[in-house]
């Protein structure tokens, strides 16, 4: 059996009883960075054997994890915090696991993005976890395009150092959308801010510490009754083109060209 276990994202007493029971019991535990799990274990009074098993691990680590699974043996993975696999090393030895007829078995706990959307105020019914946005800047904004028009909220991981320029960049894409920073979840300092994007963006002079960033996904009723559109139409009259009225149209009333774009397909306007 291949497990998927969940290990605390600040309060270690968000280690779950089972969490340490399979962690005990299997034979081996891949962890992403062992220094850091062999910490955790020890404070959880567990002494199972670590195997490294990061991203940047080679094929033959995966096939050494397997071979020891095909001999009956059971192997827990562990990221450094919350569930592996979910923006952390995990998911290609779930498939190698799977194609080779391996057992998998999650054992739940906590999360960062789920913690992050249960106590943000935004809308729980749907929802698209989008995790980190690419480094580089083009692919970085065509990944934010796309997710302009998404009805669900979104929810992203950012690293501290590039949270400023993230909102910078996510207010130019979605305009003034209401969103939530959900910082330090579980820890001392744990924080909500809400506000739009370019409220937070002030709000938040230097990050620090560990963020989700959550925004609300696009409302229909807003795109066609917002004042943009009259607006749009307006300049058509006085004989503007299409796209120099789009331009205009975004930038007075803070809403992404792209949105607008996308109504007026759909709407066929
Ligand atoms: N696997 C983890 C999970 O299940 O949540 C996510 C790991 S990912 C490498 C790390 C990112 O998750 C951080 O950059 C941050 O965006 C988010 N994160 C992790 N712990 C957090 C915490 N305590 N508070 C806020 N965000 C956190």
């Amino acid at each position: 059996m291949l497990y998927l276990c969940a290990t605390p994202i600040g309060n270690l007493e968000d280690m779950t009883f089972r969490a340490i029971r399979i962690l005990r019991e299997v034979d081996l535990i891949a962890a992403e960075d062992t220094r850091r799990t062999r910490k955790l274990l020890t404070h959880f009074e567990i002494h199972t054997p670590l195997i490294r098993f990061d991203e940047n691990c080679s094929a033959q680590v995966a096939e050494k994890i397997l071979q020891r699974l095909q001999a009956g043996e059971s192997v827990a993975v562990v990221s450094d915090a919350g569930l592996p696999a979910i923006s952390d090393p995990g998911a290609d030895l779930v498939r190698l696991a799977i194609d080779n007829d391996i057992k998998v078995c999650p054992i739940p706990g906590a999360n960062a993005a789920l913690s992050a959307l249960i106590c943000s105020g935004l809308d729980t019914t749907k929802f698209l976890f989008a995790g980190f946005a690419p480094k580089s800047k083009k692919n970085r904004r065509e990944f934010l395009e796309k997710l302009s028009t998404v009805e669900e909220t979104i929810i992203f991981y950012e690293a501290p150092h590039r949270l400023k320029n993230f909102l910078e960049e996510l207010s130019e894409v979605f305009g003034e959308r209401q969103a939530v920073l959900a910082r330090e979840l579980t820890k001392v300092h744990e924080e909500f801010l809400r506000g739009t994007i370019s409220e937070l963006t002030e709000k938040i002079s230097e990050p620090r510490g560990e963020f989700v960033v959550l925004i609300e996904g696009q409302k229909f009723s807003e795109q066609i009754d917002g004042d943009w559109l009259e607006f749009y139409r307006k300049l058509l009259a006085e004989g503007f083109d299409k796209k120099s009225a789009m331009r205009e149209a975004a930038k007075k009333f803070n809403v992404s060209r792209r949105e607008i774009y996308n109504t007026l397909i759909r709407e066929e306007i």
